[in-house]
């Protein structure tokens, strides 16, 4: 009974919010925020959901612009933009006049940006579905030339005459991953560069974190580009410096940089020696309210290995969310959530539960907001948290898609 009431409920919730989702998987979710005490997120809201500040990503765009010395931004978006909504950010960073456009590698995503309305240029560093490539076309989505097959594929998707198909070519100095090889002849560039409703728009490559070599991968990607040049294609736009390249060497900016992490607030190391010169803002929060509070006696254990030993009858708080919404499980090695403007311990953390530690005092109560990861205190930002449980930055922003999202022009 106690269930149904539940469900029928959060039912409500989500059609009053608008969220749909499409055939793409979309699942846009855009709340205003207004005064009252939790502006936005509806009360019904137990399992953990994420806030964006657009202010927040408006402002990293344009330090990270600066970082730069004002070359523009091509903002990475992948993986779902690291777990905090590509279709929320791209929305945010469309605006800014430091933004140049979007990179994803998933064809799917690409459309879905365009889906919600996404103006700026969008390029694909991936593979795409036949059955897509229309679509690809026609939302004016630039392809990556990274192979004999995908040239192919490209020149195939040219039907329209009054339609260019752009493409960017892809290449490989290094990384070994991705792109065509640097040494090869450049007969793969022929198909394209021989169709006039083909438009090629740039080249880039991606630099690897070792200093020395990634300085070698520009002298491969300035040698390659001179040859393509010598037969008569002209290269607008060229990039291949992730946040660690753009940071590390200058020498790497080319015509735009193309960070990723950056974006969301945080240094691509556990060595952030650039932080207090550039403060970037962290963009999210990640929260979920505390659904049990009991006091467990001295002696008790918690969590499937019995990971913690309860030292003195004390209470401890659960919060609806663990490991496999994308809450890095490292966090029982001393993270801390802020509840009602106060620090507490993580000492468990489990697939879809963790527990903090809340102490003699019954000061927290069932139905409280935790905020796990935020800007409120130094030891709950990206930064603070990964510092804490001497983690990697990367793996800690990974968020399940399911997480709702709640837009806020800024934070309060
Ligand atoms: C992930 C990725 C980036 C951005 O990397 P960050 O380290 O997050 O800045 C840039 N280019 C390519 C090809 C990538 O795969």
């Amino acid at each position: 009974m106690h269930t149904k009431i539940m469900k029928t409920s959060r039912r409500s919730f989500f059609k009053k919010t608008a969220l749909a989702t499409t055939a793409l998987g979309v699942i846009p979710v855009l709340v205003k925020p207004h005064t009252a005490s939790f502006p936005g997120v509806p009360r019904e809201l137990i399992n953990p959901w994420i806030e964006l500040s657009a202010k927040a990503y408006l402002h990293n765009a344009e330090l990270i612009s600066k970082m730069a010395r004002g070359k523009p931004v091509l903002a990475v978006l992948k993986n779902n933009a690291y777990g905090l909504g590509d279709v929320e950010v791209a929305k945010i960073l469309d605006k800014s006049p430091h933004i140049h456009g979007f990179a994803l590698v998933k064809d799917n995503r690409c459309l879905a940006l365009r889906a919600a309305g996404v103006k700026k240029p969008i390029l694909l560093m991936g593979d795409f579905s036949n059955s897509l490539g229309p679509q690809l076309v026609n939302g004016e989505i630039t392809l990556s030339a990274f192979s004999k097959e995908s040239c192919k594929k490209i020149v195939s998707l040219v039907v329209d005459p009054g339609r260019k198909v752009k493409v960017q070519l892809y290449l490989d100095t290094g990384l070994g991953r991705m792109g065509m090889p640097y040494d090869q002849p450049l007969d793969w560039i022929t198909p394209l560069k021989e169709n006039s409703q083909i438009a090629i728009t740039g080249l880039f490559s991606t630099l690897t974190t070792s200093l020395d070599f990634a300085k070698e991968q520009l002298e491969r990607f300035e040698q390659f580009k001179d040859r393509v040049i010598a037969t008569g294609v002209s290269i607008k736009n060229t990039h291949i410096a992730p946040s660690l390249s753009l940071l590390q060497l200058q020498e790497s900016h080319m015509t735009m940089v193309r960070p990723g992490i950056l974006l969301h607030g945080s240094f691509p190391l556990a060595v952030k020696s650039q932080s207090k010169e550039y403060p970037l803002a962290p963009t999210f929060r990640l929260q979920a309210r505390v659904i049990r509070m009991e006091r467990l006696k001295k002696g008790e254990t918690i969590g499937f290995s019995r990971f913690y030993e309860v030292k003195q009858d004390e209470w401890i708080a659960t919060l609806p969310i663990g490991w496999a919404d994308g809450y890095d499980s490292s966090a029982e090695n001393g993270a801390k959530v802020m509840i009602n403007n106060k620090l507490y311990t993580v000492v468990n953390v489990n697939a879809s539960h963790c527990n903090l530690v809340v102490g003699q005092e019954h000061e927290v109560a069932v139905g409280d907001i935790a905020t796990l990861i935020g800007p409120d205190a130094p030891e709950i930002t990206p930064q603070g948290f990964s510092a804490l449980i001497d983690g990697n930055n990367y793996l800690q922003i990974n968020y399940k898609e399911s997480l709702p999202k709640f837009v806020f022009d800024a934070f309060r």
